[in-house]
């Protein structure tokens, strides 16, 4: 005999928000659609979190802490420190594009860094944090590009050139990457699942969340459950992009680039 299940309360409280995490918006100065999306977030949405995790890319591209004087620069690193005064917990997982950002950065945008991958402990749930380029591992031209730019010696050498110089060198780069990425199938720029499992395994975790791909989705791998973030683009109509948000019964909400919540259950990939 089946128990009547208790009757709802008419007001429900809503678990409160945790944690945010964001990825992929590239902002520069000539996405001010998405940027302005990414202001309004900060402003509308993360003050209600307790921690807002940017976990890669959050710029197109950084040339080094010194260009934070530049207005577009400027505003976004005070928006954030802005929001991080109003109590906000920001963390730091660097992306392919924004990895020099660095000590003067944090301390001008009120923000923590921290190492990637990470395991952080968020609502009694462990969560794997990645920005997820270095998963994918079937793209071995980036994997090598990647060690070299990641290297410490390679940073101080490339940081002490000047500024202007640094900025025609990442043009050139970006323009390169744009042609290298035409030549490559679909699959090569995606995680690789082997790279996905081994990061499970070596950290224990059954839950990741990362971006890098531009493939939102939630898979499934034998049991464990990864998140990926959707990259932005608030010139498309309606804005593409969106957030996860972590609330205190340790449940994951999906919501769109304007704050809409997208469906509880969304149909789970296989990997
Ligand atoms: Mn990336």
């Amino acid at each position: 005999m089946k128990t009547p299940a208790p009757a709802t309360p008419a007001r429900e409280a809503q678990p409160e928000t945790v944690a945010l995490f964001i990825s992929d918006l590239h902002l520069q100065p000539s996405s001010s659609a998405t940027t302005a999306l990414f202001l309004g977030f900060l402003e509308q949405h993360a003050r209600r979190a307790r921690q807002l995790y940017l976990l890669g890319d959050l710029f197109e591209y950084w040339a080094g802490d010194d260009d934070m004087e530049t207005p577009y620069l400027r505003r976004i690193v005070d928006a954030l420190h802005a929001t991080s005064n109003a109590g906000v917990e920001i963390y730091w997982i660097a992306g392919n594009r924004d990895f020099l950002a660095g000590a003067d950065f944090a301390r001008a945008a009120g923000l923590t860094c921290l190492p990637d991958p990470y395991v952080a402990e968020i609502a009694g749930e462990r969560v794997l944090l990645t920005h997820g380029d270095a998963q994918c591992t079937d793209d071995h031209d980036y994997q090598a590009f990647r060690l070299q730019v990641r290297n410490p010696q390679w940073q101080q050498a490339f940081l002490a050139q000047p500024l202007a110089q640094r900025k025609a060198i990442i043009e050139g780069m970006r323009k390169g990457s744009r042609e290298a990425q035409l030549g490559k199938s679909m699959e090569i720029m995606d995680v690789n699942p082997g790279a996905i499992a081994a990061l499970f395994d070596q950290t224990g975790t059954s839950l990741m969340i990362h971006g890098h791909t531009h493939r939102p989705a939630v898979h499934q791998h034998d049991g464990r459950v990864r998140y990926v973030l959707p990259d932005w683009d608030g010139d498309v109509s309606p804005p593409r992009g969106g957030w996860l948000a972590l609330d205190a019964s340790g449940a994951i909400h999906r919501h769109d680039a304007l704050g809409a919540l997208l469906p509880e259950q969304p149909a789970l990939q296989p990997s």
